[in-house]
């Protein structure tokens, strides 16, 4: 390496772009980051008022042991900067019939909560396996050699490897092959909610999602998840990594084939060897280097996961029913997955998720009270069609109407609190493309599952770190990410 480290610009204090900096500062290079909001952590957000603390994006934490790894690499442990504990039952699942189901990791537990509504245990058992046998093949290639396409797939994974991924089902094929109960189909599909997608249109190898929270369990940060970022961001300011608040780029500067630094919001200018974008892809080309047309079609295939309406509630009292993780099913959950895929329109009844941490943390709610986030995914902001406030304020009303009628009895007389964000809203705080929540879609038909590629097609030196590119959207996978567009710099910058 040259005596002067070489200038890495990193586009956005996400998770993502946090792992990429962190990474990129572990290998001697000279990092500073560029974040338009006046705080870390993009989609990892909190919101605190009036006694509550809400998780504005991210309430589940999976795969701890990639979050491990950027501390181990500067010799530090996770424990010493975020406190985590897993959570007991993962969920509690609730239909329209009254039927209740939690899930746990432990394959007893969760024999019984199938007998309770005739699923087979060994049918539960056989699935799980199968899940397992997916997640294996996935990681060992896709996740952790940071594969980025159909040719990398090719030189990795041999013929029968290939077959394992099961490529001729969907994500729901998968799931019916092997259970038989309405209840167990709908939450094993409802696993694609990591990821925004359907489970009528994911691939099959989606099904290696289960793994991930039964084998390496479900997390919970003491005090709310924003607890995450605020230990990442010691860590940035241990490793010397400078972090601009309040700083919105607005030009990727080029020359030729190749990047050159970055203009922000203000007119400051500032020189890099490499930039790596934390922005979208889609929205960094069109809004930071203009590309035309021609080359924006390119991209389409990387078309947005879903959105989502984040509903943030104080209540005045406790709902003893709830979990701390809870999903309350839709009647017809296939014309759920179609209206918002599909359709493109607002869900009458969606399968709806609500988190209430105040179940297992009393620091995040006043005394005898919940806070309740509440999330249906819906769909991305189509320019063409959107929808307005009031057609999401309308929806709101319907989720709450639907958590009344099954069993949140006068929840609206509950509220002492109330915030809502649209998808306009989240498209305005992140840029994120169209709204979308969790990065690219995983959709056999139009990508496979595959995201965009980690390395720039048209600049040698512009990385892409984040949800929408591979493998994709959920903390653990940008966080991992963000370690693989590290190596991969090294190894483009090095030979
Ligand atoms: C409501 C919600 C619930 C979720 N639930 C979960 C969950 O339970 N578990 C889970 O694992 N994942 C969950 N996710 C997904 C997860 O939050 C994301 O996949 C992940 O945090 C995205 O990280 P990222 O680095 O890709 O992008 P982001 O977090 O979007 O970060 C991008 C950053 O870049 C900044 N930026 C963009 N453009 C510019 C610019 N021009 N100049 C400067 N800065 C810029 C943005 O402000 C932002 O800070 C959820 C997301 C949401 C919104």
């Amino acid at each position: 390496m040259d005596q002067q480290p070489k200038k890495v610009i990193v586009i956005g204090a996400g998770l993502g772009g946090i792992s990429a900096a962190i990474s990129l500062a572990q290998e001697g290079y000279a990092v500073s980051v560029y974040e338009k909001n006046d705080k870390i952590g993009g989609k990892l957000n909190v919101l605190k008022q009036d006694g509550y603390t809400f998780d504005l994006g991210p309430s589940i934490l999976t795969l701890p042991h990639l979050f491990e790894r950027l501390f181990e690499r500067s010799h530090r442990k996770l424990a010493d900067y975020i406190s985590i504990r897993p959570l007991r039952p993962h969920w509690r699942n609730f239909f329209e019939d009254g039927t209740t189901i939690d899930l746990f990791p432990e394959p007893d537990r969760m024999a019984a909560e199938a007998r309770k509504v005739g699923e087979s245990p060994e049918a539960v058992r056989r699935y799980l396996e199968y899940s397992a046998r997916l997640y294996d093949l996935v990681d060992r290639g896709y996740f952790q050699q940071g594969l980025d396409n159909a040719r990398d797939f090719a030189r990795f994974y041999s013929l029968g490897d290939c077959l394992r991924f099961d490529v001729f089902r969907t994500m729901h094929g998968g799931v019916a092959r092997y259970l038989r109960t309405r209840y167990y189909r709908d939450i094993f599909d409802y696993f694609i909610k990591y990821v925004g997608s359907s489970a009528y249109r994911a691939p099959a190898f989606m099904n290696c999602l289960p793994t991930i929270q039964f084998r390496y369990d479900l997390w919970y940060v003491d005090g709310g998840l924003y607890g995450i970022a605020l230990g990442l961001g010691r860590l940035m300011q241990e490793l010397g990594i400078a972090v601009h608040l309040q700083s919105e780029v607005v030009e990727i500067l080029t020359e030729g084939e190749r990047v050159t630094g970055i203009a922000c919001k203000g007119g400051r200018v500032e020189p890099a060897d490499i930039v790596v974008s934390n922005m979208e892809v889609i929205p960094a080309y069109r809004d930071l280097l203009k590309e035309d047309a021609k080359f924006m079609r390119t991209l389409e295939k990387f078309a947005p996961a879903c959105s989502g309406l984040i509903l943030d509630l104080g209540l005045d009292i406790q709902y003893p029913q709830l979990a701390h993780h809870n999903f309350f099913f839709s009647s017809d959950q296939r014309r759920h997955f179609r209206t918002v895929f599909e359709k493109g329109q607002l869900p009458d009844d969606p399968t709806i998720y609500l988190v209430a941490a105040s179940k297992t943390d009393p620091t995040v709610a006043p005394a005898g009270c919940d806070c309740l986030k509440i999330l249906p995914h819906i769909p991305c902001i189509d320019p063409r069609h959107p929808f307005s406030r009031a057609d999401y304020l309308a929806l709101k009303d319907r989720i709450i109407d639907r958590l009344e009628a099954m069993g949140l009895a006068d929840l609206r007389k509950h509220i002492v609190f109330e915030h809502v964000w649209t998808p306009l809203d989240i498209q305005a705080q992140y840029y994120s493309n169209q709204g979308s929540i969790y990065g690219v879609v995983s959709d056999r038909f139009k990508n496979f599952a595959f995201k965009a590629p980690k390395q720039s097609s048209r600049y040698a030196n512009l990385f892409f770190v984040g949800g929408s590119v591979n493998p994709g959207g959920g903390m653990p996978m940008v966080v991992l990410c963000g370690q693989n567009v590290c190596r991969k710099i090294v190894e483009w910058d090095r030979g």
